[in-house]
């Protein structure tokens, strides 16, 4: 029987175990972590994340071939296969700070890896981490190893949160990389075997460690950079009348671009497109490619830009003051069906109001009601004139306006009292 250890019970490692669990009865899967409350929370009835699905994947598989634990170090000693899904959050402090990926949580699993195995590992890169980092490790590995075998692969997660347990279930591609070895090839194989008991053999890809690495930092850039470019198309619709959401569904018409990833909002948020960003800056940077990192780097002025904007219209429109004025805020999360408000716009957008001496309140129900709301009682019941600022484009900015509400919508003809108060970003 094959075991798998994951070191990280967070937003990449809980879902991910589960899937494999669910569908590899065959394999014991143990999600080990530090944190005692969330090793506790994965074993109770209120999960530390939610996911659409994923309440129902763990209560099919845990205490069967699903274990969650605190005891990190037995459950690593005993694995075959070992996945590091620690965070890898960015660098506060020192050399790289403000761009490059701190490591330090990596390297400690690496030393306690190295520390108690006592037969040979696979240790799995899942954590998304700069290019060659699973080279240091590596290094840690080998250089503490006792005679023990141990082989490094990189095999990114692609999940998207808010719809992570479908991606797992059918994900587009499962990147593989590994070490160009006879070694490393028997190790990328050992890995294809568990994700082919579901996933079709022409979605598995195997490569080399640093390809596999650099996919991932690649893929969310370009992700990052459509909302970018569409976000910076919103201002210029403003500006000349034009309605963003018409301007991208026609874009979005060509077949060479696609339709997805083009709604005009207040911006990108999550823990990973920023982090990921300003990692592959960062490496762009210490490989003397200045050209390459500033092109990058655009995507999230671009983004902070949006954010900026959409405060200012807050505050301007309300006669360039909030101070003291009520504002909720609905919805807090970085998108719909999901709890996680890391990184969140939301976060920029309040401290821009607060700043301003606004009063908050802040309602996020989890999934998205925003649409059916009763705008008329609200209306009712609030000092006029009254306002709606719209940073993801749902509600419907017609009716509002029949209602009587002050309308902003991002990227659309402007309410006429919005012209009257120009917004400079
Ligand atoms: P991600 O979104 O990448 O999954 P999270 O922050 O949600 O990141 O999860 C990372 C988890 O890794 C946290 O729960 C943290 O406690 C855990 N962790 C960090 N370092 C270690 C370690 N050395 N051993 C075990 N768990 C660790």
């Amino acid at each position: 029987m094959v075991k798998i250890c994951c070191i990280g019970a967070g937003y990449v490692g809980g879902p991910t175990m589960a899937v494999i669990a669910l569908k590899c009865p065959s394999i014991e899967v143990a999600v080990v972590d530090i944190s005692i409350t969330r090793i506790n929370a994965w074993n109770s009835d209120q999960l530390p994340i939610y996911e659409p699905g994923l309440e129902d994947v763990v209560k099919q598989c845990r205490g069967k071939n699903l274990f969650f634990s605190t005891d990190v170090e037995k459950h690593v000693s005993e694995a075959d296969i070992i996945f590091v899904s620690v965070n890898t959050p960015t660098k506060t402090r020192g050399l790289g700070a403000g761009k490059a990926a701190d490591l330090t949580y990596w390297e400690s699993a690496a030393r306690m890896i190295a520390d108690v195995s006592k037969s040979n590992k696979i240790v799995v890169e899942k954590s998304t981490v700069p290019v060659k980092t699973a080279e240091a490790i590596e290094k840690i590995l080998t250089h503490n190893s006792k005679g023990i075998n141990f082989q490094i692969l990189s095999n990114p997660e692609f999940l998207a949160e808010g719809t992570a347990i479908q991606d797992l279930l059918k994900p587009d591609r499962v990147l593989i990389g590994g070490r160009e070895t006879p070694d490393g090839q028997k190790a990328i194989q050992a890995l294809k075997d568990v994700y082919a008991h579901w996933v079709p053999e022409d979605r598995i890809l195997a490569t080399n460690l640093w390809s596999a690495e650099l996919s991932k930092l690649a893929a969310n850039a370009f992700l990052a950079q459509r909302i970018s470019s569409v976000n910076a198309m919103s201002a210029l619709c403003e500006a000349t009348g034009a309605d963003v959401t018409q301007v991208s569904h026609a874009v979005g018409k060509d077949s060479r671009i696609g339709p997805k990833f083009l709604n005009a909002s207040v911006g990108f948020g999550g823990s990973c497109f920023q982090k990921d960003i300003l990692n592959l800056v960062y490496i762009c940077e210490c490989n003397g490619l200045p050209e390459v990192a500033n092109y990058w780097k655009q995507v999230i002025k671009v983004n902070d830009y949006q954010k900026n904007r959409f405060v200012n219209r807050v505050v301007s429109s309300m006669f360039n003051t909030v101070s003291g004025k009520k504002i909720a805020v609905l919805g807090f999360a970085f998108k719909k069906d999901t709890g996680d408000t890391r990184e969140t716009p939301a976060i920029d957008v309040c401290k821009g109001l607060l700043g301003d001496k606004a009063r908050l309140s802040i309602y996020d129900p989890q999934v998205n009601e925003f649409k059916t709301l009763d705008y008329q009682r609200i209306y009712d019941n609030m000092r006029k004139p009254a306002f709606v600022f719209d940073g993801r484009n749902i509600v419907n900015a017609e009716k509002l306006r029949e209602i009587g509400f002050i309308v902003y919508s991002i990227g659309k003809p402007l309410d006429p009292w919005l012209e009257d108060m120009p917004a400079v970003a």
